[in-house]
């Protein structure tokens, strides 16, 4: 279960109202039980439940059982689209090993606004489901140009765009394998061409192809962050 709350040992944790529905009302756990704890800093903690009632509870942590795995300090920026594929990126974003993910508005990037707390709390979910103890941070949605704008310095980009032949990646992988990185992926309707003029031109970016085949950004999305894993991922 995520929580907020610092965990250690002894550590009492208070549960609101939709953590004790969902432990006490969903789950039928009651007094005794015990709970397996994150909040994305302290690792896992068994807790034991002390109090248990219908709008709040309160949790002790007994013991750790997971130190804090983080991930490879890895971003994916995407250009929101529809709403139920902008979750499943996120979804899957958090799954496989995202840091951050940053929802990025280009030229012709579909939708205007994400809601970004909905996103965050699909983070939270996909980190659960995994047993992680690590949720990547989701950003509000900002200009592609204005971040590229400030790009960091050594931060690597795998630059995903179709039409493209060959994969950088690999040969970047040889001597950039230390490096921080990130992927982008563009919206339904592909880069501009200002866009990948730019993205071209600026020095930490790698073009790459998935394949020959124009996949929707969501399979895009997933197929990258495959191939990324495979060539510089631990
Ligand atoms: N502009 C295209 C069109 O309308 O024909 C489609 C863009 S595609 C649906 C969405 C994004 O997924 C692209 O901007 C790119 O980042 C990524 N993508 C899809 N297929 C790809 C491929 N074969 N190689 C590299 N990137 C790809």
């Amino acid at each position: 279960l995520y929580v907020e709350h610092p965990l250690g040992a002894g550590q009492s944790v208070p549960l609101d109202r939709g953590q004790a529905h969902y432990l006490f009302g969903v789950m039928r756990m009651a007094v005794g039980g015990q709970v397996k704890l994150f909040n994305g800093r302290d690792g896992e903690w068994l807790a034991d439940i002390a109090q248990a009632g219908k709008r709040a509870g309160l949790l002790t942590c007994v013991e750790q059982t997971k130190l804090l795995q983080m991930p490879p300090d890895l971003w994916l920026l995407f250009a929101p689209i529809k709403k139920a594929r902008t979750d499943f990126i996120v979804e899957k974003a958090a799954e496989m090993g995202a840091a951050r993910i940053l929802p990025v508005q280009t030229e012709f990037t579909n939708s205007e606004r994400i809601r970004r707390d909905r996103l965050q709390a699909h983070a939270v979910e996909a980190a659960e489901q995994c047993g992680g103890t690590y949720v990547p941070q989701v950003d509000e949605l900002q200009k592609l140009s204005r971040l590229l704008d400030h790009w960091p310095e050594g931060r690597q980009l795998m630059f995903c765009d179709e039409g493209e032949v060959g994969n950088a990646l690999a040969l970047a992988a040889a001597d950039k394998s230390d490096a921080p990185w990130a992927i982008l992926i563009g919206p339904e309707g592909g880069f501009s061409d200002a866009e990948r003029k730019r993205l071209h031109a600026l020095p930490q970016s790698h073009v790459v192809s998935l394949g020959p085949r124009i996949l929707r950004a969501d399979t895009a999305a997933v197929a990258a962050m495959t191939l990324w894993q495979q060539a510089l991922g631990d």
